[in-house]
């Protein structure tokens, strides 16, 4: 049996530090067992911009050729690019190599369904058994998979855009909107220049080089955006916005230069897709409660799911739901695709802003208003931090609670919820209150609970 050591192994695939966890070794064994389940086939193949994206990607590319999967190298492109060119007929499935917002030391694989979705969690458990048992399909010598490069696929996302009929494209253009755009040196700046110069915007960037070189911390929350806060005020801009670095997550800082926080990403679109096309909304249970506002006052409803994009991706499917996403800025319109994608998130709100006739900061402040603290708990690798929200769980037997994932304690209009990452050695405790101060309160609470019960 093989071991697989220092890697995160979650749903949404495989993670690691290079050359600590996450080896030349681990990833031909994932891609053997990728393409040993769904090919063989043409299996696309994006990464973002990270420094050791060329290792992972000639290694995964070993991995499919030797079971006779073609290759469709579509180069650095966002995540939601590669989803999106995964799910035409001809291609068995896609591989991303790209530990989104993780630090610069990181990467992982992201293992797509022939749909383009993120692998459900039993065909991603089926890949594991692969790869633990070594039960690989190789290839004879003359069926051999090739390298297929392939250009369009950045081009062939914006077009399934422009085509939304909740756009109007014109109402954009005449705007003339103004905006600075910060990618962190990530994936978002081999697409955004194309989608403003579509939409007729002026976009000035910060860090659109995609070298892998982020020069900030990546995760698009207001601490990071410092630098993109003074670039919207220096430009005199009508709005920033930062993504990660592999533009799944928008964050937006208003006019007058203060981040909104990335959970008003999605209030934002889903305020104005509701309100032209009211019905279901699926998010994930730590999103804002603004959502449930949003929707209320449209005659629509939010169902909450565990967090990860495959949750919130499988239960929009199952309930046809016209609104979908993450409150991490993760926007996801399902009449496009299943997946959260920057790109759409910075349509639906350019065209909500061009219906409002307003300043972001004013249609902002006519949305729900809550605050959200969001903080965690580094652990070291070996500690279980799920044992760790069990033991929680038991001592607030009392408390009102929600466990679609983790432990969610409920207050008459606030809550606290703690659980462990999926992608990373820690636990995450969020709160949200009417006041910075309140949600504070409850988090510092939380937190003592957690360091009590960690060895
Ligand atoms: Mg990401």
């Amino acid at each position: 049996m093989t071991a697989l050591k220092n890697l995160m192994i979650s749903v949404s695939g495989v993670r690691g530090i290079v050359g600590d966890g996450l080896t030349p070794d681990v990833a031909v064994k994932f891609a053997q067992a990728y393409g040993s389940t769904f090919g063989p086939g043409p299996v696309v193949v994006g990464r973002d911009s990270r420094a050791t994206g060329d290792m992972v990607k000639y290694a995964i590319w070993s991995g499919l050729i030797s079971v006779g999967c073609d290759v469709i190298d579509i180069g650095i492109a966002p995540t939601p690019t590669t989803q999106i060119a995964t799910e035409k007929h001809e291609h068995v499935g896609g591989i991303i190599i790209t530990a989104s917002h993780n630090p610069r030391e990181w990467n992982a694989l992201k293992l797509l369904s022939p749909e383009g979705l993120f692998l459900s969690p039993d065909a991603g458990a089926q890949i594991l058994r692969r790869v633990q048992n070594e039960e690989y399909r190789f290839a004879p010598w003359d069926k051999m998979g090739k390298i297929i490069p392939s250009t369009t696929a950045i081009d062939d996302h914006l077009q399934a855009i422009y085509r939304l009929p909740i756009l109007d494209l014109e109402a954009i253009r005449k705007r003339r909107f103004k905006i600075v755009a910060d990618c962190c040196n990530g994936a978002g700046g081999t697409i955004l220049p194309q989608l403003f110069s579509h939409l007729h915007c002026e976009a000035i960037f910060l860090h659109p080089e995609p070298t892998g070189f982020f020069p900030r911390s990546p995760e698009p929350i207001p601490e990071h955006l410092t630098e993109l806060s003074e670039a919207v005020v220096k430009h005199n801009a009508d709005l920033g916005v930062a993504v990660d670095p592999d533009v799944d997550r928008l964050a937006l800082v208003s006019e007058k230069g203060l981040p909104l926080g990335e959970e008003y990403t999605l209030a934002m679109a889903t305020a104005f897709v509701l309100s032209q096309t009211p019905g279901d909304v699926v998010t994930n249970a730590s999103t804002t409660r603004a959502l449930d506002d949003i929707a209320a006052a449209n005659n629509s409803r939010v169902h909450r799911t565990p967090v990860g994009e495959i949750h919130v991706a499988m239960k929009a499917a199952a309930i046809k739901a016209v609104m979908a996403g993450e409150g991490n800025g993760g926007v996801m319109y399902p009449p496009l695709h299943l997946g959260r994608d920057a790109m759409v998130g910075i349509a639906l709100v350019l065209q909500l802003l061009a219906r409002s006739q307003a300043p972001v900061s004013q249609v902002h402040a006519g949305l729900p208003q809550y605050a959200m603290v969001k903080d965690k708990i580094s652990l070291p690798f070996g500690v279980d931090a799920k044992a760790i929200v069990a033991r929680l769980d038991e001592q607030h037997a009392r408390d009102e609670v929600d466990r679609t994932d983790g432990l969610k304690l409920l207050h008459a209009n606030a809550w606290v919820h703690v659980r462990a990452s999926n992608t990373e050695p820690i636990i995450r405790v969020m709160a949200e209150a009417p006041s910075r101060s309140e949600a504070q309160k409850l988090v510092d609470a939380l937190k003592k609970e957690v360091q009590a019960l960690t060895p």
